[in-house]
């Protein structure tokens, strides 16, 4: 499943592909559903309008028109890619897993796809992203350093009792850790994922609070130049080099990088965990 940096990796190919604020043309949905309804009067709503910009929150994408925003996420599977809108008018058999097309006044299309459709599209009117079912629980954004500071994350783990680890993932606190990142972050930290939430200190909110944003801007940097060309700007990048970076997550029973103890592992709310006994207090 594509993590947060994957997601603005595919923000940023199309926005640069969008750059020339181009006209939507036309608007074909090819299903009434993804994982949800998709409104009906989504092409009526978008057709006519310009791309003013490609914005990114938590996992979802809002592709900007002056009145309306379509906003889209991957799910699993799902993915943007840009054709030209000739070529593909000339294939006979549609591939049955795209779903939507978006035709521009400069000659290109976007096309939505996605074979296991956990992915969704839906439209969103200008002022009403705080109200949106899907946009109005999430938490800050990790990069966001206005919102997400030390004294947030501190105050927000006050007297909660689940784990830190649990904690970090939880959506309506702060979005974008994933499982790994959960586990790179605390051992980078020095604190033990098992911890309750609401012993970390002020000190161990600063180290947590920067090491999310250094371990998310590295994964950033690594999905952003695996997409060269940006003709392809969807998916999963599955063996993004952040992969390779691990410190503790899948290395049970090896060697700390740091002090040389053991990794240890268990679950914790239901997901597999990784720490040094050592480093992690
Ligand atoms: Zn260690």
């Amino acid at each position: 499943m594509p993590e947060l940096p994957e997601v603005e990796s595919v923000r940023s190919g199309l926005e640069k592909l969008l750059a020339g604020r181009p006209v939507i043309k036309r608007v074909r949905l090819y299903r009434a559903d993804i994982r949800f309804p998709i409104p009906k009067s989504l092409p009526g709503h978008l057709a006519g309008e310009p791309i003013v910009s490609v914005r990114r929150r938590a996992k979802y994408l809002l592709i900007d028109t002056p009145k309306v925003s379509l906003l889209s996420h991957l799910g699993m599977t799902g993915s943007w890619r840009v054709e030209e809108a000739s070529v593909l008018r000339k294939i006979k058999k549609r591939d049955p897993h795209d779903h939507c097309t978006i035709e521009l006044d400069n000659g290109q299309c976007l096309v939505f796809r996605d074979p296991r459709r956990f992915g969704m599209i839906d439209l969103v009117e200008k002022n009403a992203e705080h109200t949106h079912p899907r946009l109005k629980s999430l938490g800050v954004e990790p990069l966001d350093e206005r919102l997400f500071t030390p004294e947030y994350l501190f105050q927000a783990s006050h007297r909660r009792k689940i784990a830190v680890k649990v904690f970090l993932m939880d959506q309506k606190i702060v979005v974008g850790v994933g499982n790994i990142y959960a586990s790179e972050v605390l051992f980078r930290a020095g604190v033990r994922p098992t911890r309750a939430a609401g012993k970390i200190t002020r000190d161990e909110a600063v180290r947590i609070v920067d090491e999310i944003r250094v371990v998310l801007r590295e994964a950033i940097k690594a999905g952003g130049s695996s997409i060269r060309d940006f003709h392809s700007v969807g998916g999963a990048n599955e063996v993004g080099s952040f992969q390779n970076a691990h410190h503790v997550y899948g290395k049970a029973g090896r060697a700390c990088p740091k002090c040389g103890a053991l990794i240890r592992t268990r679950m914790l709310g239901g997901r597999s965990t990784f720490w040094c006994p050592a480093c992690q207090k």
